[in-house]
């Protein structure tokens, strides 16, 4: 027979796993960003969807932990953030892309930003620290945040995101479609492009409508004046169809795969067109 507490007992063992494992994890990359052991960035371009030449990066953190092997964002970027961990990450990040961004100032590099960095409330004053130290421009700077930010703290998040922009940097609604309320957001928060998720395209070969949502979302984003991205774009029939509707940018492993610092200059001066 089954009963619940019997599946409880099984469960709880495993839950004291899943904590110590956290724990574990959390202290490891407390050490990590302390020496800057393992940490790296990467960084996936993005392409302009008629010329097919890169016009921009976006920085991608990476942990090759010395015991457990390369962890992918997922496995540590939730822990970085219920810990509080997230904020000298995200600022670790940020350092990287704006080097990255005077060495190569033709392109804007785009940086993830978690809700929970949005929410301290010195975040401008850190981010415009960090830019003008490394001496960057706040415009080749792009802040790629997500709907759920917008949903925490309405007004706050706002407010920060307008200064930002005011300042000159420039802001993306990354992930665009998968949240809920996107078109309100849109007339609300000030954005200067939308990145629409890659669930989108990743059947726009098979599905009518998910075709139809790509054509409405670029019409729209266009109509609104904002710089239309597609990410997860994998074969050249995807970047096709992306550019016949108009999309601007494209970023997927049809080009290339988030790549080191040092690699992904070398895929640049190769400049292959798409
Ligand atoms: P994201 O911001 O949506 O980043 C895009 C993710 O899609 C990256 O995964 C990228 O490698 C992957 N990707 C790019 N092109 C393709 C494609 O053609 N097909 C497929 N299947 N995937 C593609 P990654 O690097 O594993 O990052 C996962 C997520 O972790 C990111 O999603 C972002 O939310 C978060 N993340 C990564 N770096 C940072 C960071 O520095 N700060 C914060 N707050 N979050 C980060
Ligand atoms: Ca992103
Ligand atoms: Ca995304
Ligand atoms: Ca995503």
């Amino acid at each position: 027979k089954h009963d619940g507490r019997g599946r409880f007992q099984l469960f709880a063992p495993f839950m004291d796993e899943t904590v110590k494992l956290r724990g574990q994890i959390e202290d490891e990359l407390r050490h990590a960003l302390s020496d800057g052991q393992g940490l790296s960035v990467h960084y996936q371009p993005e392409v302009d969807a008629q010329s097919g030449k890169v016009i921009g990066l976006e920085a991608l953190v990476r942990w090759n932990h010395p015991v457990r092997g390369p962890l992918a964002p997922g496995e540590f970027i939730p822990i970085a953030e219920e810990s509080g961990l997230i904020v000298p990450l995200g600022e670790w990040v940020l350092a990287q892309a704006c080097r990255m961004a005077v060495r190569l100032p033709d392109l804007f590099v785009a940086v993830n930003v978690s809700a929970v960095q949005l929410r301290t409330g010195n975040f401008v004053e850190r981010v415009v620290g960090i830019v003008t130290a490394a001496g960057c421009r706040p415009g080749l700077i792009e802040l790629e945040i997500t709907e759920s930010v917008l949903l925490d703290e309405e007004s706050a998040a706002a407010a920060t995101l307008h200064r930002l922009r005011d300042l000159g940097f420039r802001v993306a609604l990354d992930d665009f479609g998968t949240g809920y309320s996107s078109l309100s957001y849109l007339r609300q928060f000030k954005v200067d492009k939308i990145k629409i998720d890659r669930s989108f395209i990743n059947n726009l070969g098979s599905d009518a409508e998910a075709a139809a949502i790509v054509t409405s979302v670029v019409t729209l984003g266009h109509a609104m004046g904002l710089t239309v991205t597609a990410e997860g774009v994998e074969n050249r029939e995807q970047m096709d169809r992306l550019s016949d509707a108009g999309c601007n940018e494209l970023q997927g492993y049809f080009f290339t795969r988030a790549l080191p610092e040092d690699a992904v200059v070398a895929f640049i001066a190769k400049q292959t067109n798409f």
